[in-house]
């Protein structure tokens, strides 16, 4: 099973648009299943009108998908749960630095994509046989998974090819559990794509580094990890990845402008074959 995966925080662009044409067609090529999520954990910046506007806009684009579309947040029970057993094997650690802490701390250039995080600063993470404290009911403080220093990480990605990274180095402890009690992307993702039966999840390549934490995420939970495709980004004329905030190239004015879904459909077959297998 495929899934469809965006983040109401904006107007779905031309990016998104081939990324999920593309999770569409190898679902449907495979005789598969298709689900459609909503990542709405951002409170701040998710809002109801853009998950009205992403499935109309995937419908124009001629996507379908089985079943009533998901929200994240309704799965916060079972994010819950994940956090626990996470908790219980000792995999975590409270973390009382502010952002800008870990950011002047880092030493590490922080170079991902938006959900991306600078390398956690060795001197913060208290020691391994550290007594942690309780989660407690209702949580104020950020939770980080520590990982596996120096073990190196490999997958085979079905679009980038052969990957690996080195914990510690390439990416550092990450967030699980944010102080606002939301859990982070990377804990709501792997458990939802685990849990839902999703076996092949195609994103941007801006995801890839996001995808070794969630492979430590699956191998702690003992969940099955599903297949990958990171797409290259689709960029504008200047060469700049595409932001929900430029509404240029957003699938609403495209298609006010009189755009052909099928011109689009069409490009993006092309770029399909361009993908290594
Ligand atoms: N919702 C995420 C985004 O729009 C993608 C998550 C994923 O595909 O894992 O960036």
């Amino acid at each position: 099973m495929g899934r469809l995966a965006p983040s109401p925080t904006g107007w779905l662009h031309l990016g998104h648009a081939r990324t999920f044409w593309e999770a569409h067609w190898h679902a449907r090529a495979a005789g598969g299943r298709l689900l459609l999520r909503h990542d709405d954990l951002d409170r701040e910046r998710c809002r109801p009108e853009f998950i009205a506007a992403a499935e109309e806009d995937l419908r124009w684009l001629g996507l379908d998908w089985d079943g009533p579309p998901l929200l994240q947040t309704a799965r916060r029970s079972r994010h819950r749960v994940a956090l626990e057993r996470l908790h219980a094997a000792r995999l975590l650690f409270p973390c009382l630095r502010s952002r800008r802490d870990v950011l002047e701390a880092s030493s590490a250039p922080h170079e991902g994509g938006p959900d991306d995080e600078p390398i956690y600063p060795p001197a913060f993470r208290p020691p391994v046989d550290a007594a942690t404290s309780p989660l407690g009911e209702r949580i104020s403080v950020n939770w980080r998974f520590r990982v596996p220093d120096g073990r190196e990480i490999r997958f085979l990605d079905g679009a980038a090819g052969p990957q690996a990274a080195v914990a510690g180095r390439d990416f550092g402890d990450f967030l699980v559990w944010r102080k606002d009690d939301t859990p982070s992307y990377q804990l709501a993702c792997a458990v939802d794509d685990a849990e839902l039966g999703v076996t092949e999840v195609v994103r941007g390549e801006d995801l890839l580094r996001s995808t070794l934490r969630q492979l430590l995420l699956l191998e702690a939970l003992g969940a099955p990890v599903p297949r990958y495709r990171h797409l290259p980004l689709v960029r504008d004329a200047g060469g700049n990845r595409l932001a929900k905030r430029h509404d240029a190239l957003a699938l609403r004015t495209l298609r006010a402008r009189g755009t052909d879904p099928a011109t689009l459909r069409a490009g993006f077959a092309l770029d399909l074959g361009k993908h290594a297998e």
